[in-house]
């Protein structure tokens, strides 16, 4: 029986991260992992290479390169033809992203002589792990220590029975073969947004139906408020506080109905995307016979140091509680390898972004005014508008606000929002700022290059003293 000192149950960028963190640390590492991918064949990267991140965002990039083009091009004096989207070729393109990436992390784990074994991992027992592979027999292999890293799955509901057909989750939603003229939506949430954006930009009428009455609750209310206007105004119809009852089809469209202020209403779509969340996915793992701890909602349950309640077995990422995104995930298992390795390290959730890929694009870290009102503490915050920035004004990008919150007494920065262009980037000085625990006037006191978008950062933390220049 072959013998590990770490094996890793799940190939996703929490799996495949600790597994190189572990081989980093010289110990004997295996990766087992189940996914398939488009070609049958085994494929690393979880659902982040192949089936979300990485997919998403080169469809997002494609679509707002079209909509740029087709929109934006005559303000800056550029005349075009007729602008046309080749969809296919728009999804061959990802297809070949998300290959190019996955055999990358293959490479990424041989080199570092880490053995990636194809097919189910479940807990067969103290330091055993039963692998069933696509084809062929079962084998065990023995691990001192076994990492649960099998991610999630998306969320169904019996209200809207996902066929990949006309009724799609996000993974039948990036693969879409033409832009439907009619499209439908299901959550209002990050990836719901931004599977809206891509298909409305190429084409669709998109409705969005939202059962909670409030739009992004998650963050900050001015930045949740600034995203939603700009969406709207875009022509993403977002309906909120609708929930959705039932989904039929028929031919070759999809029946939705949904209860509005206590009225029934429906709407008829070419194709309807099931974006209502995701749930852990510990399918095949056999936790129940184990004996694995879980929580009511199915995360398998962890304590600070990612212990689950067997001895010697781990569990990173989204198959635990804590924001499901990709860092985290991998955040996750560096750390939990360095501690295997006997390395006392930390990983403060509180500075885990948050980023949103919409156009404007939306990011935040830390804690939202909504928050702090909560829990009653004293802050102080600076807001930047970028209509105010020369750099927004010139790339045509006059749309939302830097926010930062800052400790009233102290000034220690407590959360930085963002809605705007290149949020996604903007905010690593944020995090950055707020892993150092610094004050607002540390950021104000930073020379910023001009004319960038940054400076609206910096903007927003003058602003934190009522020293802004520009507004
Ligand atoms: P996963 O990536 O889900 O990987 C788990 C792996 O385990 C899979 O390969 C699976 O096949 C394998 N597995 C499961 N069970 C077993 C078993 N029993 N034996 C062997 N293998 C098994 N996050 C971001 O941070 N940024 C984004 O922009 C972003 N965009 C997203 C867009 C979409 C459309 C979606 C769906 C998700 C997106 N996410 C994003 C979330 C991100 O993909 C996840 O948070 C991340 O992949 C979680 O990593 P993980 O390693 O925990 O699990
Ligand atoms: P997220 O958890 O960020 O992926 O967002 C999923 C969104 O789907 C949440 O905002 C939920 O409120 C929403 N949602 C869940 N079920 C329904 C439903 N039946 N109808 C409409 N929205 C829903």
């Amino acid at each position: 029986m072959q013998k590990y000192d770490v094996v890793v149950i799940g190939g996703g960028p929490g799996g495949y991260v600790a597994a190189i963190r572990c081989a980093q640390l010289g110990l004997r590492t295996a990766c087992v992992d189940a996914g398939l991918g488009p070609d049958k064949k085994p494929v690393l990267g979880g659902t982040c290479l192949n089936v979300g991140c990485i997919p998403s965002k080169a469809l997002l990039d494609s679509s707002h390169q079209f909509e740029r083009t087709k929109e934006h091009s005559d303000v800056h004096g550029i005349s075009t033809g007729e602008v046309k989207i080749d969809a296919p070729k728009m999804l061959a393109r990802k297809d070949k992203i998300v290959a190019t990436l996955t055999q990358g992390i293959a490479g990424l784990l041989k080199k570092n002589k880490i053995e990636w074994i194809a097919g189910f991992g479940s807990l067969a027992g103290a330091g055993k792990v039963t692998v069933t592979p696509h084809t062929g027999a079962a084998t065990t292999i023995e691990a001192t220590h076994i990492i649960i890293a099998t991610g999630s799955v998306p969320m169904a509901i019996p209200s809207a029975v996902v066929d990949q057909k006309l009724i799609c989750d996000s993974t039948g939603a990036l693969s879409f073969d033409q832009v439907p003229a009619r499209l439908g939506i299901i959550g209002a949430g990050v990836i719901g947004l931004e599977l809206g954006s891509v298909w409305r930009r190429l084409g669709s009428q998109v409705t969005v139906l939202e059962a909670m009455d409030s739009f992004l609750g998650a963050a900050d209310i001015d930045i949740s408020k600034e995203a939603h206007k700009c969406l709207k105004a875009q022509g993403l119809d977002i309906q909120l506080g609708a929930k959705v009852t039932s989904a039929v089809t028929s031919g070759k469209s999809v029946k939705v109905s949904y209860e509005l202020k206590g009225k029934v209403e429906n709407i008829t779509v070419d194709r309807l995307i099931v974006a209502v969340g995701r749930v852990p996915n510990t399918k095949g793992l056999g936790a129940e016979k184990a004996s694995l701890k879980m929580d009511a909602r199915g995360f398998v349950e962890v304590d600070a140091r990612f212990k689950t309640n067997l001895d010697k077995v781990y569990a990173i990422g989204d198959v635990v509680r804590g924001p499901m995104l990709a860092h985290r995930a991998s955040e996750d298992g560096v750390a939990l390898a360095e501690m295997i390795a006997g390395q006392h390290p930390v990983v403060d959730h509180n500075l885990i972004p948050w980023v949103i890929y919409t156009w404007p694009e939306i990011a935040w870290v830390g804690k939202t005014e909504q928050q702090l009102k909560t829990e009653g503490r004293k802050y102080r915050v600076g807001k930047f508008p970028f209509a105010a920035s020369g750099r927004a004004r010139a790339m045509d990008e006059k749309d939302g606000l830097v926010k930062l919150i800052a400790d009233a007494e102290t000034d220690e920065l407590l959360g930085g929002h963002i809605c705007g262009p290149n949020a996604s980037e903007l905010v690593s000085e944020i995090v950055l700022a707020m892993s150092f625990g610094a004050c607002a006037e540390d950021i104000a006191l930073t020379i910023h290059g001009h004319p960038t978008l940054a400076e609206s950062v910096h903007e927003a933390a003058l602003a934190v003293a009522g020293r802004t220049i520009h507004i």
